[in-house]
């Protein structure tokens, strides 16, 4: 049994998860909560925080949607001098006209998922809400599998992104196949882009994904790795699963993605079109 370092509840325990370097959850949402509530668990559970408010257009339907430089600098001052690292959600395809380069740049990483697809009429769809399989074309469910494959590697080739997080996840009709939908030939392809574009995968503890084939597969190809709770408070740091696939991976630091210097971000390094 793993010794899972929010147990122990002391700071110290961080050097308790055995794997020799300390713990960030880059996926975490203040949704409900406030940010020094969140750092009293981050200090409790001995893991590192990277904070992530969803941003994108007010077409989203958040708690909290960042639209707009002015709404972005509020959230990075509110973030000032707190020891965590300071995030985005990405939202859809048009996020990055709702901002400037310079803006964007004051964060310490990018995160998107491609949970959200284009439906029939090319509109946004959640694959996890109820009306999924009357909006999106899923009766032949190889052929949406195909078309989700691209999805993610349209979503790393176009957006200026460091993680990519609840990867491998399936809409709830295809969740139980997973190994049956989730093939080599599927992984390898998003293993590829995540290489050819420098985007970190996450180990998402909430999803209990990607399934260790797949990360197997990750790893042998060079991935750097992030690991995420995807949490509202209090399930933040919570890491079981990331820990556990790290532990089986045999994870070092230099697995792990780190926020990039100044100049080498994703919104930095990559082309494309803003505010
Ligand atoms: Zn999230």
């Amino acid at each position: 049994m793993l010794p899972l370092p929010w147990t122990a509840g002391t700071a110290t325990a961080t050097a308790g998860h055995g794997l020799g370097f300390p713990l960030t959850d880059f996926h975490v949402h203040l949704d409900n909560s406030t940010i020094d509530k969140v750092l009293e668990l981050s200090r409790e559970r001995g893991v590192k925080f990277g904070i992530v408010e969803h941003a994108g257009t007010k077409e989203n339907v958040y708690p909290v949607v960042l639209s707009n430089d002015a709404e972005l600098k509020r959230y990075l001052a509110m973030l000032d001098g707190k020891s965590v690292f300071k995030g985005i959600q990405t939202e859809w395809t048009d996020w990055m006209g709702c901002f400037s380069r310079e803006a964007l740049a004051q964060l310490d990483f990018v995160l998107t998922d491609a949970m959200t697809f284009p439906g029939k009429d090319g509109r946004r769809v959640k694959l996890w809400e109820a009306d999924t399989a009357a909006r999106v074309k899923m009766s032949d469910r190889e052929a949406f599998m195909d078309r989700y494959v691209d999805w993610y590697v349209e979503t790393m080739a176009k957006q200026p992104i460091d993680i990519l997080a609840n990867v491998s996840w399936l809409p709830a009709s295809m969740a139980e196949e997973w190994e049956t939908f989730w093939t080599p030939a599927r992984m390898r392809e998003v293993i590829e882009a995540s290489l050819k574009y420098g985007v970190a995968l996450e180990i998402s503890s909430r999803y209990k994904l990607p399934k260790l084939a797949f990360l197997k597969m990750a790893k042998a190809a060079g991935v750097k790795f992030t690991f995420g709770s995807n949490g509202r408070y209090p399930d933040m740091g919570k890491l079981d699963y990331s820990l556990l696939m790290a532990a089986q991976l045999e994870l070092k630091a230099a697995d792990l993605f780190q926020p990039a210097p100044d100049g080498q971000k994703a919104v930095q390094r990559r082309k494309f079109q803003t505010g």
